[in-house]
């Protein structure tokens, strides 16, 4: 298969074309916005600690709100950077929550404990029945319920998952007044002209709408605990005019895959040693990816990692790496029996 002499995006991914030395469109138009994108990172930095100014710090004893920042927690090497950076580096009050899909990985659980515990940060764990995720994943996996571009960033099963999670922080975050949501997504997972965003009721209504278009025909009434009331709305329009963000800040903080690991393994966070090369604690991704794979012809990861080598942050060779380790088929195996899929 022809892949990208620069970044590691195969031929068969959507759109993608290649000039006479082999380097693919993405690659050629990030070169063209580079230095823009360079001038980006110092604006958002820039606009971030503005907004932090806004509502914290010491001299302002009039804390508006209990927590500063509501932290999307998966337990992963990169969302427990962020959380240290928000803390250690921005001494912001987090609270970190974490979604149980139900197949985090048991290194996972306790690297978040340990995390947590070690960095003083409090944290809450939302576990949805079993049942109903495992049937909204299992239809993800065996439907087609995504449309492309949805699926040039992730599996099926993750879509549906993150959607969940989303749904659920910032229906948290309203309930709670919380006007910061976090992310861990890494540089080449979100690019960073989202990296700190604004919501709008309007957007949100969009948002939930879409959810709801996708996931309601896969699990009926049962959505609803996962998606906004009315009386959402109704806090939301009470709430005063810096409410509420969403931000992930690796996109504009220097990033280094071996620094983060480092990092996280000083606040005592271990190696899962269950999970494929591209998730470091969720083992329902093994089955995404081979799916993904086996019906687009491209790996899930594949943008991702792309982003991260074009940008300097990965090796060629260690993406390609990544990108060609198989999932365990022992753990795809279970996972499979655990959804009751027979085949795909
Ligand atoms: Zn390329």
């Amino acid at each position: 298969m022809k892949i990208c002499a620069n970044c590691v995006l195969p031929e068969t991914f959507p759109g993608i074309r290649f000039n006479e030395k082999g380097i693919c469109n993405f690659c050629l138009n990030y070169q063209a916005k580079k230095e823009r994108i360079h001038l980006q990172k110092e604006a958002y930095r820039y606009k971030f600690l503005s907004l932090l100014d806004q509502f914290r710090g010491p001299d302002k004893p009039d804390r508006l709100f209990s927590y500063d920042v509501l932290m999307a927690y998966s337990g992963g090497k990169d969302s427990s950077y962020t959380l240290k950076i928000l803390k250690q580096n921005y001494g912001m009050k987090v609270l970190a929550l974490t979604f149980d899909n139900g197949f985090l990985s048991s290194y996972a659980l306790n690297n978040i404990k340990r995390v947590c515990e070690s960095l003083g940060i409090d944290h809450l764990l939302v576990s949805p029945s079993r049942k109903l995720l495992n049937q909204a994943f299992r239809e993800s996996a065996i439907g087609e319920i995504y449309c492309q571009k949805a699926l040039e960033r992730a599996s099926s099963i993750c879509n549906t998952c993150m959607n969940l999670v989303k749904s659920y922080m910032l229906k948290t975050a309203i309930e709670m007044s919380i006007p910061l949501m976090a992310y861990g997504w890494s540089p080449g997972q979100a690019p960073i002209t989202s990296a700190l965003m604004r919501w709008n009721a309007g957007m949100i209504k969009q948002t939930q709408q879409s959810i709801a278009s996708i996931l309601k025909k896969i699990m009926g009434d049962a959505l609803d605990s996962f998606l906004l009331s009315d009386r959402h709305f109704k806090l939301l329009n009470l709430k005063n005019s810096i409410f509420l963000y969403n931000l992930h800040p690796l996109a504009f903080i220097d990033y280094n895959e071996e620094e983060v690991l480092e990092k996280v393994k000083e606040l005592g966070w271990e190696e899962p040693l269950d999970t494929d090369s591209n998730s470091t604690n969720c083992l329902l991704n093994s089955l995404g990816v081979k799916i993904h794979q086996r019906r687009l012809g491209f790996h899930p990861y594949a943008l991702e990692i792309a982003g991260l080598v074009r940008a300097g942050y990965m090796t060629r060779e260690e993406g390609l790496a990544k990108l060609l380790k198989e999932p365990d088929d022992k753990i795809v195996e279970e996972v499979k029996r655990e959804l009751s899929i027979t085949s795909f």
